[in-house]
Order: C-alpha cells, then sequence, then structure tokens
C-alpha cells in the first residue's frame, strides 16, 4: 500500500514527537496517544507532544528510583552536583533565544516576558548551584566529652514535581534545580497546555552532564498521571505548584503512603495604599501588581486595599491607565500583555467578574470578551476593575488568576491590616506609605509570605517564597527551599564507649 503524504506526514511527527523521557531517552506513550499544544493568542498549532499515560508514569517512577537507589548522581559530592548546576545556567544562557520562543508560543506571553523568565531560571540554577556544598551540615556541641556528633543532610530519593502552566519552566526549575542539588532523582510533569520548555530542559540537562535517569519528564493530564506520581509508594515527595483544589487532591492521594508534600498554590493578595505614599510609584505599580502577565500570577495583587481619603482619584487614576493597556500576541512589538491560557480560563475569570458584579460591584472598566480584529483570535479579557467591594464577595475571596483588581477602603492602619489579612490564602502582599514606622509595623502584621514595601512583584532566588494558611505547605528558594529537598539525618559516635549501667546495676565491664 502506497503512503499518503498524510500518512508521511504524521509518521515523521511520531517519529518526533517528545514529552516522555524515561532513563535518557524520549519514548512514545504506551498506547501511542499524542496533544497538540496551541498559542493561545491565535489558537494556530506550536507543538504536537506525547499524552503520557498512567503507566508512563508508572515507568518514569520506576526509572527514577532505580536511578537514585543505583545510580551515581546521589553518590557525587555537592560541589560536583553543584559544578553540573552552574553548567545548566551557562546552557540556559546560550540557548535562550529558542527557550523564550517556546515559552512565548506556549503561554501567549510577551517575548520579552518569555526572555526575563529565561534570566529568571538561570538565576536559580545558578543560586542551586552555588548553595550545594555550602549546606553540607553541622557539628553538635552535646556537652559530653565521650561524644562527637554531626547532622548531616541527605537526598530525599524519588520527586514527583508539578508545574503549572503561568511560569512554567520558572516553577519547574524552583523545584528541579534544589532537588538535583540535594542528589534526589525526579520525574517532573508540566502543565499539559505548556511542555515545551521542558522538553528542552531534558536535553540541556543531559548535555550539562546530569546522568540518564535522574531527570525524567511526563507529559500528561492531571488526572490521567497526576495519580501516579501522588500515590506511587517509591515516590518520596510531591511538590506541586498549582490550584488549591490540585493541592488538597494530591495532599489526599499522599496520605497513605505519609510522602513528603511542598505546595504552592493561590493567592488573594492584597495591594495596601497610604494617603501619604508616593503617588505616581502607587498607582504605576498598583497596575502592574495586577495586570502583569493578564493577571496569571500567584502573588498578583488582586485586591487594592485603599485609604478611603485618596479612593476616588487614586482609583480614577488606575482605571483611566487600565484602559489605555495594549493586549496582542507574544510577537506583537505595541503589546504591553498577552491572552488568557484557554478558552475555558477566560470563561472562569469573566465568570468571576459577573459574580461581583451580581453581588453589588461596580464594574469600572473592562469585563467583557473581545469579539472583533485579531483580539478575537485569541483567549484575550481587558484589565477590569471592580468597585464598591466588600468582604465575603466571591471575586474577594477567591482567586480569579486573571486581570480582575478589586477595590476596597479603610480609614485607619487597624482596618487596613484586617482587611488585608481578611483571606483564607496568604501568599504576598505590599503596602505603600511615606512612614517608615508604620510600613514595618503593616509588614509585620501582615499574615503573608512576601510582603513588599513600596515595591510590588520583585523576588531573588536567595530569598524564600511562599504562602500562609491555604497559600501552601513549606518554602520554594532560599535556604528552606534546599531543604524541602533533603532529609536531615543526626549521627552521634561515643569515642569512650563504655557500658550505660542503665540495667543491672553499676557498670560492670565488657559483657560476654
Ligand atoms: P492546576 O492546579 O490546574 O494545575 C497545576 C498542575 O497540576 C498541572 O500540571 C496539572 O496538570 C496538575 N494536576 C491537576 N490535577 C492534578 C491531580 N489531581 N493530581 C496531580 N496533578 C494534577 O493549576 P494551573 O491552572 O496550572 O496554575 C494556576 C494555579 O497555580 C493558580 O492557583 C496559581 O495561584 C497557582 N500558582 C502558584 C504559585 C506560587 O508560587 N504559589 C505560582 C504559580 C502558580
Amino acid at each position: 500500500m502506497t503512503a499518503t503524504v498524510q500518512d508521511t506526514a504524521q509518521e515523521a511527527r511520531q517519529q518526533t514527537t517528545k514529552g516522555l523521557y524515561i532513563d535518557g531517552a524520549w519514548q512514545r506513550a504506551a498506547d501511542g496517544g499524542t496533544t497538540t499544544v496551541r498559542c493561545p493568542a491565535d489558537g494556530s498549532e506550536v507543538a504536537v507532544v506525547v499524552s503520557a499515560t498512567a503507566a508512563d508514569a508508572e515507568r518514569a517512577i520506576a526509572g527514577a528510583r532505580a536511578s537514585f537507589d543505583g545510580g551515581p548522581w546521589r553518590r557525587l559530592t555537592d560541589l560536583e552536583r553543584g559544578a553540573v548546576l552552574l553548567k545548566v545556567a551557562d546552557l540556559l544562557e546560550r540557548d535562550k533565544a529558542a527557550y523564550a520562543r517556546a515559552e512565548a508560543l506556549d503561554t501567549g506571553k510577551r517575548l520579552v516576558e518569555a526572555e526575563y523568565d529565561i534570566d529568571d531560571i538561570a538565576a536559580c540554577f545558578r543560586y542551586f548551584g552555588k548553595v550545594a556544598g555550602l549546606e553540607a551540615g553541622r557539628v553538635i556541641d552535646t556537652g559530653r566529652a565521650n561524644a562527637v556528633s554531626r547532622v548531616v543532610y541527605e537526598p530525599l530519593g524519588v520527586c514527583a514535581l508539578i508545574a503549572p502552566w503561568n511560569y512554567p519552566l520558572l516553577q519547574a526549575a524552583w523545584k528541579v534545580a534544589p532537588a538535583l542539588a540535594a542528589g534526589n532523582s525526579f520525574v517532573l510533569k508540566p502543565s499539559e497546555l505548556t511542555p515545551s520548555t521542558s522538553i528542552l530542559l531534558m536535553e540541556t540537562l543531559a548535555e550539562a552532564g546530569v546522568p540518564a535517569g535522574v531527570a525524567n519528564l511526563v507529559t500528561g493530564t492531571g488526572r490521567t498521571v497526576g495519580g501516579p506520581l501522588s500515590s506511587d509508594p517509591r515516590v518520596d515527595l510531591v511538590s506541586l505548584t498549582g490550584g488549591l483544589s490540585t493541592g488538597q487532591a494530591i495532599m489526599a492521594a499522599a496520605a497513605p503512603t505519609v510522602k513528603r508534600v511542598a505546595f504552592e498554590l493561590g493567592g488573594k493578595n492584597p495591594n495596601v495604599v497610604f494617603a501619604d505614599a508616593d503617588w505616581d510609584a502607587a498607582v504605576d505599580n498598583a497596575l502592574t501588581a495586577v495586570f502583569l502577565h493578564s493577571g496569571q500570577v500567584c502573588s498578583a495583587g488582586a485586591r487594592l486595599v485603599v485609604e478611603e481619603s485618596i479612593a476616588e482619584r487614586f482609583v480614577a487614576e488606575v482605571v483611566e491607565r487600565a484602559r489605555r493597556i495594549r493586549m496582542g500576541g507574544p510577537f506583537d512589538p505595541a503589546a504591553e500583555t498577552g491572552p488568557l491560557i484557554s478558552a475555558h480560563h477566560r470563561d472562569q475569570v469573566h465568570a468571576y467578574v459577573q459574580a461581583g458584579i451580581a453581588e453589588g460591584a461596580t464594574l469600572l472598566c473592562g469585563g467583557y470578551i473581545p469579539d472583533e480584529g485579531a483580539l478575537a483570535d485569541g483567549f484575550f479579557y481587558p484589565p477590569t476593575v471592580l468597585g464598591n467591594c466588600r468582604s465575603g464577595m466571591t471575586v474577594l475571596r477567591e482567586e480569579s488568576f486573571g486581570p480582575v483588581l478589586t477595590v476596597e477602603t479603610f480609614r485607619d492602619e487597624a482596618e487596613a491590616i484586617a482587611i488585608a489579612n481578611d483571606t483564607e490564602y496568604g501568599l504576598a502582599g505590599a503596602v505603600w506609605t511615606s512612614d517608615a514606622s508604620r510600613a514595618q509595623r503593616v509588614a509585620g502584621a501582615l499574615r503573608h509570605g512576601t510582603v513588599w514595601i513600596n515595591d510590588y512583584h520583585p523576588y531573588v532566588p536567595q530569598a524564600e517564597w511562599g504562602g500562609f494558611g491555604k497559600s501552601g505547605v513549606g518554602r520554594e528558594l532560599g535556604r528552606s527551599g534546599l531543604d524541602e529537598y533533603r532529609e536531615a539525618k543526626h549521627i552521634w559516635q561515643n569515642i569512650a564507649p563504655a557500658p550505660s549501667g542503665w540495667f543491672g546495676g553499676e557498670p560492670s565491664g565488657p559483657r560476654e
């Protein structure tokens, strides 16, 4: 039978389709399944990747387990592993253009933002590459002359690393880099919507010298491959960055095997502005706080909490500027922000806005689905501001994860703190004031994992990132971010062994 052009194209695609990487080799799904990744800015096809089955995830876990139990990676010194991570950082910088393009196409974000992401990813690998070897353990003073005691750190084993779609490789890197630095093997599962840069990463890790079997990749849906990754007894840790309900499902699935969990979940983050704040900086940053990456940022300052005396003028300026934000695709030089990740997500964001209005909020700008021109081809949603918001409204309680700013007002410092803490989440927040003492008081009172004073969004890999309350479990980045991937072991040595004499009376010399 003669092959058609379509058959040939399909065959070529099957040969090059990636996504399932086990024991250092690209593999096909057990059922041959694939999925098409599309750019959310215009629906164009970006890639066809493997859609793994649960059996594929189990194979990847087996590969990671074998490499951990018998392979060389965990037996290297910390400094040797650190050197490989530094090489990864160099390679990411060498291949920045390819990485940034892949990230921009998968997410729809502007190319320049994807380029910043790759810089941050390289910085993350470089940080953990340098920290490896500096945190080898410590000697303990036991208070006894006959004992030498030290605490050492060892890798956990096999780590399941589950990443979201908003900062696909960045969030993965916050897990991959410390997991490798500590000597673990891992199975990475990117979001099914944004797998391309994780596929590139496998090749970069191999080139840098990570041995086969240590780094494994499974592309597939959370529903299909998430089960084995969360419940398999061969997995020692599940680290998720994702939504609250996903964290709850993974925690339940992980409970029977009492594996470690580490979660970076959602946020409902307050941006508190006092009347004495630097006006221009506070207005400008109120916009970036919430509308950066069209609000698809876990730490987005989606709740503007502004002092009543300035609220009307402040909000009017924010609204006037929000209306002028230009939306567009990744390679549109005029675009200031991109689309939402999917039609489903855009519809959810729109539903939150409508629920807010139904519960009494006032729509000040945005709040519609564009249906004309190029924007109609993608999943765009305009910057939206809701005034007159009150505690208890759904749009104040739940994360919309879109470009939606709610406005609440306060009369004094105590009320500002109470409103800012009026959330089950606790990821991040900011306070804007020119009163240095008040800035410190408020920062100290906020129950959030990151607090900015007169700024919004900056982070560095040297400082811990994570949330209070339902924003997560544990911390990424910083020294705590390495500890998530290590077991502490206490080793005690008696250098003058003698009978303890606890049982059978006085110590009586060597036992028979
Ligand atoms: P999501 O929870 O839908 O998906 C995250 C990942 O979990 C994906 O890879 C998905 O396939 C997988 N998954 C889904 N169900 C699963 C299951 N039952 N078992 C195992 N894995 C499963 O989240 P998302 O929509 O990709 O990302 C947005 C969310 O991520 C937001 O809530 C956002 O706040 C959060 N986030 C948090 C941080 C942070 O640092 N705290 C950073 C980025 C994003």
